[in-house]
């Protein structure tokens, strides 16, 4: 036939093959069809702050508004000054001393600036070391990008801290990167500079790039600090990863940046390969640009939320709360981001597939989370809870699965 792909099936291009995003994947289809159908689903799969009232400061808004006349037209594809100059301030009050403005790049968000600078790196075969558990689009992009995701285990038994001798275990002739999530997500844990150093060793003495996330740096609790990994490696090639979709709460404007750090001497082909990826997609989200200026000048009110009394606060205890109730059940407690990402012992629930596992849950009763695999946590034994839901919702939701738990049978 003449009309559509003319008979041929239209398939995927073979670079999808192992890429995988389950935190929007078959579960979330299932979530809307059985709203459709008018359930009422307790959500707790998705960090995005806004949908649950955590708005975003004023000033923000206001700054943004009022920009937006002279937000019309392409800006330079780095980004605008303004919020690269106040990128450079923020690190600088870091006494990460090396970043200027003509290090900082500005992006639809942080998932864009991860992908471009996986792209530009990787050559097929090329291996990045990512943490297992991870925030899945590292894992995604290196694949797509043609490179091979070499998991290195985060250990729960110690508070989900990277373990160092898996990592040393696990570089090839091949390793290019390595990442580093931390605050971290879905685990919740804060590295000490310590751990940070460790893996800085590693780095320094097999020549690896070190690409830092750390989206979640102000999201920390019970006095946790927060070291940016460029400022103990200020010898180091860093790529370091925020932007604005959590700490600011305006995931929907799409605000991320990328800065590098350390010596480029030996980096300036692949920074030339970020610039021309940031040449071809022109520029990031403009209006969402001068927000950056006004956010980390502004006043950071992030912190009321994460002290006790804080919305943040309070509803990670909830969380931490009714897990504790539930037999079998044990959770590391986070020092920082908005998860929990509890553990269901095996022996007590054997589950063959979580992903099953959570779509049953979800249809018998109507929670949402996102299984453990979904993070390349290898075994079927962990879930991911966000903790923005109001805390009686919390409550709710994690009694549910409780009661489900109480009737499961590895079915
Ligand atoms: N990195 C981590 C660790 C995240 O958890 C997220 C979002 O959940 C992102 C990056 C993506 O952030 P952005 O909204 O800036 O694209």
């Amino acid at each position: 036939s003449s009309f559509g792909t003319g008979g041929r099936d239209l398939r995927q291009s073979r670079k999808l093959q192992d890429v995988c995003y389950d935190i929007r994947g078959p579960v979330l289809q299932e979530a809307k069809r059985l709203e459709e159908e008018g359930r009422r689903i307790i959500k707790l799969n998705i960090g995005n702050p806004a949908p649950f009232g955590f708005e975003a400061p004023d000033e923000i808004l206001v700054d943004i508004v009022r920009n937006l006349p002279t937000a019309q037209g392409y800006c330079d594809s780095q980004g605008l000054l303004s919020a690269r100059t106040a990128i450079v301030n923020h690190y600088q009050e870091q006494q990460i001393e090396s970043i200027t403005v003509d290090d900082v790049w500005l992006g639809n968000g942080v998932s864009e600036l991860i992908t471009m600078s996986l792209q530009a790196m990787l050559d097929n075969g090329d291996e990045v070391l990512v943490p297992a558990p991870d925030y899945p689009l590292w894992t995604a992009a290196t694949s797509l990008a043609g490179g091979v995701p070499v998991h290195y285990l985060c250990d729960e038994r110690n508070g989900w801290l990277p373990d160092i001798e898996d990592i040393r275990a696990r570089i090839t002739p091949r390793s290019k990167a390595i990442v580093v999530i931390n605050p971290n997500n879905p685990t919740g844990a804060v590295y000490p500079p310590g751990v940070l150093e460790q893996i800085a060793d590693v780095a320094r003495e097999y020549g690896l790039a070190v690409l830092s996330d750390e989206i979640y740096d102000k999201i920390l609790y019970d006095g946790a600090v927060h070291t940016a990994f460029a400022r103990v490696a200020p010898d180091l090639f860093v790529l370091t990863f925020n932007g604005l979709s959590k700490a600011y709460r305006v995931a929907g404007f799409r605000a991320g940046w990328m800065a590098v750090s350390g010596p480029k001497k030996h980096a300036a082909s692949y920074l030339e390969g970020i610039t021309i990826l940031a040449n071809m997609r022109l520029c990031a989200n403009v209006p969402a640009q001068h927000a950056i200026q006004i956010a980390l000048g502004g006043r950071q009110s992030i912190r009321e939320l994460v002290l006790p009394g804080g919305r943040l606060h309070e509803q990670r205890e909830a969380a931490l709360t009714a897990l504790d109730k539930i037999p079998g059940v044990s959770c590391v407690r986070p020092s920082g981001a908005m998860y929990v990402f509890p553990r269901l012992d095996p022996e007590r629930y054997p589950i063959k597939d979580d992903q099953q596992f959570v779509l049953q849950l979800l249809r018998e009763q109507h929670v949402l989370v996102v299984q453990g695999s979904g993070f390349n946590w290898p075994e079927p034994d962990h879930l991911r809870i966000v903790t923005l839901p109001r805390a009686d919702d919390l409550t709710e939701a994690i009694g549910r699965i409780g009661s489900f738990l109480s009737d499961y049978d590895g079915g």
